[in-house]
């Protein structure tokens, strides 16, 4: 089976287009959560979404923050702005949609969490030392994450190691054990403005890094016309 996984799609709705018209063909969709925050268009994302066939999606903590499961004081001022705009915007069916979904999930071989497996909401995986405490957290080979928007893997040993993402071809899933994060849709923060996403085979025992291309200026307007904070406009044509 192919699965296209993807994560922070961020109410970006031309990024999360560009990768569903641009990503290689697949029978199933894994999405890490946060589906909401930051962007301009959460209706049009949410109803993408969970309209997609074989879908199986987590909630993140923007996706929480909405819902008001999490205090959005927790957050800095211009994402907690737009977690509010989009709690009044967002239509009441897809607020339940977001309610329904979980915080983590194995599926055969693989753990998804938002965050990390020991706190599947809030931490972030960043180096490979904070990978090195989590895989005793772990009960399966694999564990697929989001949360921090930046593609690549960290792998198990003395010590742990950082696996960079390679987009010229796939990483194979061996008996290493692998923390792997496809990177952001709707805001990516690795100097690279296109929308991130893997393929994962598990017949192949694949996976492969991938950007999609698409215009961050279609969704910079339609941040300008609903007065988002300029920082968060900006940081789309950059990657950060
Ligand atoms: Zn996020």
């Amino acid at each position: 089976m192919r699965i296209l996984v993807i994560s922070d799609i961020h109410a970006n709705a031309a990024a999360l287009e560009a990768v569903l018209s641009q990503a290689d063909p697949h029978d199933a969709v894994w999405c890490l959560g946060d589906l909401v925050g930051y962007g301009p268009d959460p209706n049009e994302c949410v109803a993408r979404i969970r309209a997609l066939p074989n879908l199986t999606c987590l909630s993140g903590n923007h996706d929480k923050a909405v819902l008001g499961e999490i205090d959005p004081d927790t957050f800095n001022d211009d994402a907690r702005s737009v977690i509010i705009w989009t709690r009044n915007a967002l239509a009441a069916e897809h607020l339940e949609y977001l309610r329904g979904l979980p915080v983590d999930l194995s599926m055969d071989d693989f753990t998804l969490v938002h965050g990390s497996p020991r706190q599947p909401v809030w931490e972030y995986i960043l180096n490979r030392s904070i990978a090195c405490d989590n895989f005793p957290y772990i009960d399966t080979p694999y564990c697929l994450i989001g949360h921090s928007h930046i593609a690549g893997g960290f792998g198990e040993g003395v010590p742990c190691f950082d696996v960079p993402p390679d987009y010229a071809k796939p990483l194979t899933l061996s008996e290493q054990r692998l923390i792997l994060n496809p990177g952001g849709v709707g805001q990516p923060r690795d100097q690279n403005p296109m929308p991130a996403f893997a393929i994962l085979d598990t017949d192949a025992r694949t996976w492969q890094y991938r950007r999609a291309s698409y215009d961050p200026r279609i969704t910079q307007r339609r941040m300008l016309e609903l007065g988002f904070p300029e920082r968060l406009v900006l940081r789309l044509a950059y990657g950060w």
